[in-house]
């Protein structure tokens, strides 16, 4: 009931707005009263926002009415002024869609009544797709009573029916109930085994949801503890097991999911296979064969479950459906934060992808035109073992089209691999299904081309073509993912990847090996002495992502020396030779670059150690391996305490990562000292924090810093600051990294200091300006504030890591070394500064400069300036070409942030010592 009066309202309101007081007036229902109601008889209860639906009614009053003064309501208002979504006056102005195709009549000299009703599209069209439907059409959804009025007798007849988008649609709330009624109805009807977990919860709280399908518990418990553990371990006895038929029984994990809650296809079809799989004996379908034709498949359930284990996640982004939104409540696309791993649904969820490493993986997208499936065009992520993946992923990505055609109204679709030339690349490693490829699963996208139906039965019909041809291809498909592992564990790096690998001429390229051998080190040795590692607190960081995403990292037993380097015990060591190297090489190698290509979807570059901050090492062993027999597997990442000597009553807290600035944020809320060095004295650097040694006692187990006690006798140059008054204006993933470092943000009034990636505040006197990216640097030259500022970009979105030299003598780049690697999706630098502008960084100027990326016409930016600051009488401008803080990856940078913020900070009186 409830759900009738939102959807009531939500639709009176949309009138109100649509029509003029007058013709509201002169529309509405004239007040009936009645006396009797009785029941209204309809030939189906749920319509569609996407489907024509003819409806017919049948109602009896019990004696003979006046036929000519009955009058049809729908959700209490007359047919007719039910009309159109006009997309030009964006109001629901167009013509009534609701239509009587046969007028009220008696039934054979009965006093039953009967009319027929033809159900159209509110929208005009069968698409929701188009954005400006798709953010609004769900204020049409709910139930409504459907009545005929008999206004003499004071009579109605009346039931409630539903309008959807599509049959299968259902909210986020309504989901959970689907399947525990499903779950329900299977207890009764077969011993299958059927499991939900919630594997975390979004950012509102709201639980995901997992269904596990399979045989029996027996079928899940062998997979995760007998089948995976020695298909990652020992693949080559699999192998031997499966040519020679030894294996016995085994069933594999499959795995549906759903990022882009919006494209709503993408949640729904894995009811409806939940529902077929978990409740039939038997389960149909149409697909096409190799000649064209219709060919009806019969999938006996029971013996697919002897095959394969089903898994459902319904959707990466409960609050995205809520809101019907593509992104998370946080402004992320959770689609370009599955190898970033900042949001907190992409962090849970990844673990559990890494728990089950399914064989298959589909992932239900709209909206393409044609009907698009992945596997992806060119440029490829070199870490793939590409020719294995692509020997499965091809013909299963046909038939999954040919059972979606099948499925569905569709006739045709196409492999973006086959359909484009580039544009739908499988280099960038954040999408789910591209990220599962570094698992060895076969990971396709499925973009439907609408918002429909027809595109729900289309995507039922491509999972349906997934499960089929994994249960025919079972063995094939399991051999080629074990020997993905198998190379991983041999440390190999097999010439087969090669021809598949091409730059954008078309030529193959292979993996880009230098003048190494093999793609793959044998080692990634990550250091935490101070001495070896600039970022202690990232390296946990790293440490724990690849434990989570099932890569296997090991801690030295002792101490080690590798070329000129010594390593004390405890040094963690990432051994290349294991299954999920490729996993591991993705996150921690440069990068490629992919310049010369004319298009890419997305950023390409994940760099890990560059874009986080902190040092690694590839290890290449020559004769002897000297890290054989003296490294210990992690399994848990035991973060230490930071160290403070409690004896001395002041510390000076190096600026050396993110969690000192989270602690420095934390004392500054709570009104305690803190103070900031002006010199580089007695070992202590511009840019450190001078707090009190009792305020940062009680926080060593929180944060990772390193402190130093600072005698009395050593005094060094402070400035003591209270909480800086900040605002962030721009992107939501802006607000996001200044909120994650601890900073409180105020309105651009209150605020001293104003941080933003997209425009000039309103006003600037007296305030610090910290202005990030080519939009802003495009406003600041039209603003005309700075004379003598230029600036060029090739494109925004054109990416890059670049080698950067940083002037160090400048407080701003405090804690920061010479020379750093700097990333920008930005596509720009800086040409010319005002007079007396002081310059803080500048892209090298050497031919090497450009590490990784995608920016075609990087060349121009060698040696140019990527950030200065400019102090004017009354406001000090500070600005940067290249990102600080893109999509919460790039936390090497947000200390130029805090830096800023800092130094703009309100001065205060020194601490009493
Ligand atoms: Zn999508």
């Amino acid at each position: 009931m409830k759900r009738f009066l939102v959807g009531f309202l939500a639709l009176f309101m949309a009138f109100s707005l649509a029509l003029p007081y007058s013709a509201q007036a002169a529309q509405s229902v004239e007040a009936v009263e009645v006396a009797v109601t009785t029941e209204l008889d309809v030939s189906r209860s749920v319509l569609s926002l996407t489907e024509i639906r003819d409806v017919t009614i049948e109602a009896d009053f019990g004696r003979k009415v006046d036929l000519e003064n009955l009058e049809l309501q729908f959700g209490g208002k007359t047919l007719d002024e039910w009309k159109q979504w006009d997309a030009d006056s964006k109001s629901y102005s167009g013509n009534p869609f609701i239509l009587v195709t046969k007028e009220p009549y008696y039934v054979d000299g009965t006093t039953k009544i009967a009319a027929e009703l033809e159900f159209g599209l509110p929208f005009g069209t069968e698409d929701l797709s188009p954005r400006s439907i798709r953010v609004i059409y769900k204020e049409l959804l709910g139930d409504y009573e459907l009545a005929l009025i008999d206004g003499d007798n004071e009579a109605k007849a009346a039931t409630t029916v539903q309008l959807n988008v599509y049959d299968e649609f259902l909210e986020w709330d309504e989901i959970k109930p689907s399947i525990d009624q499903i779950f329900e109805e299977a207890g009764s009807l077969n011993e299958r085994y059927l499991h939900y977990e919630s594997p975390g919860k979004s950012v509102e709280g709201k639980d995901m949801h997992l269904v596990v399908l399979a045989k029996d518990e027996d079928a899940v418990t062998n997979y995760l503890e007998n089948t995976l553990p020695a298909a990652l371990e020992t693949p080559e006895e699999l192998l031997a097991k499966l040519k020679d038929g030894t294996l016995g029984d085994y069933q594999i994990p499959i795995w549906f999911n759903n990022i882009h809650p919006d494209e709503a296809e993408g949640i729904d079809f894995q009811t409806g296979l939940l529902k077929q799989f978990a409740l039939e004996s038997e389960v149909s379908f149409t697909t096409t064969d190799d000649n064209g034709n219709d060919t009806e498949v019969v999938l006996n359930v029971d013996e697919v479950l002897d095959h394969i284990i089903f898994i459902f996640n319904f959707s990466h982004n409960p609050d995205g459906r809520v809101h019907n939104t593509r992104a998370n409540v946080n402004g992320f696309d959770l689609n370009r934060d599955n190898a970033y791993q900042t949001q907190i649904e992409t962090i849970q969820l990844n673990q559990v992808i890494a728990k089950w490493t399914p064989l298959a993986m589909m992932e239900g997208h709209g909206y393409v035109k044609g009907f698009l499936i992945e596997p992806a065009t060119p440029p490829h992520n070199p870490n793939f073992e590409y020719d294995l993946l692509m020997e499965g992923m091809i013909p299963q990505a046909h038939a999954m089209g040919q059972a979606g055609i099948g499925n569905s109204e569709l006739t045709s679709y196409f492999l973006a691999s086959e359909g484009y030339k580039d544009g739908w690349d499988d280099m960038g490693p954040s999408y789910t299904p591209i990220f599962s490829m570094l698992h060895g699963t076969l990971g396709h996208t499925v973009e439907v081309p609408t918002l429909s139906q027809n595109a729900y039965d289309a995507m039922v019909g491509a999972g349906l073509g997934m499960i089929n041809y994994v249960f025919e291809n079972k063995d094939d498909l399991f051999t080629r993912q074990l020997e993905i592992f198998n190379r991983g564990l041999n440390g190999e790096d097999n010439r087969l990847v090669d021809p598949l690998l091409t730059n954008a001429a078309g030529e193959s390229i292979g993996r880009v090996r230098g003048e190494h051998e093999n793609f793959f080190p044998d080692y990634y040795v990550i250091p935490i002495d101070s001495f070896n590692q600039k970022n202690v607190s990232e390296v946990y960081n790293m440490v724990d992502y690849l434990i989570r995403n099932g890569v296997k990292v090991e801690q030295t037993t002792d101490v080690v020396k590798i070329g000129p380097t010594t390593y004390p015990e405890g040094t963690f060591v990432v051994p290349m030779k294991q299954a999920k190297r490729g996993l591991a090489n993705a996150m921690l190698y440069a990068g490629d670059d992919v310049s010369d290509w004319e298009a890419m979807y997305d950023p390409v570059v994940a760099n890990f150690p560059a874009l986080r901050g902190f040092n690694i090492v590839d290890v290449r062993m020559k004769e002897e391996d000297v890290l054989e027999g003296i490294t210990a597997e992690v399994t848990e990442v035991a973060v230490p305490t930071s160290e403070v000597d409690e004896g001395k009553a002041m510390q000076v807290l190096k600026n050396v990562n993110n969690d000192t600035i989270k602690l420095v944020n934390e004392l500054l809320k709570e009104e305690k000292h803190v103070g900031i060095v002006q010199e580089d004295k007695h070992g202590f650097e511009i840019g450190d924090f001078v707090v009190r040694t009792e305020d940062i006692a009680p926080l060593v187990d929180k944060y990772v810093f390193e402190a130093t006690a600072l005698p009395t006798y050593r005094p060094v140059d402070t400035k003591w600051i209270v909480e800086p008054k900040v605002a962030g204006s721009g992107s939501g993933q802006l607000t996001f990294s200044l909120k994650e470092l601890g900073f409180t943000l105020t309105d651009e009034e209150q605020a001293d200091i104003v941080v933003s990636d997209s425009a000039l505040p309103q006003e600037l006197t007296g305030k610090t300006y910290v202005g990030i990216g080519n939009s802003v640097l495009k406003a600041v030259h039209e603003s005309g504030l700075l004379e003598g500022f230029e600036y060029k970009t090739t494109k925004g979105g054109h990416e890059g890591l670049v080698k950067t030299m940083v002037n160090t003598d400048h407080p701003l780049m405090a804690g920061y070394r010479p020379e750093e690697l700097f990333y920008t999706t930005r596509g720009s630098w800086i040409t010319a500064v005002p007079e007396g502008a002081e310059v803080l960084a500048t892209v090298k100027g050497t031919d090497d400069f450009f590490v990784a990326g995608w920016w075609p016409g990087h060349e121009d930016a060698k040696g140019k300036i990527l950030a200065f600051t400019q102090q004017m009488e009354d406001t000090s401008v500070i600005l940067f070409a290249n990102d600080l803080a893109f999509r919460a990856h790039t936390k090497h940078s947000y200390r130029l942030l805090a830096n800023s913020i800092f130094t703009a900070a309100e001065e205060t009186t020194a601490p009493e010592q």
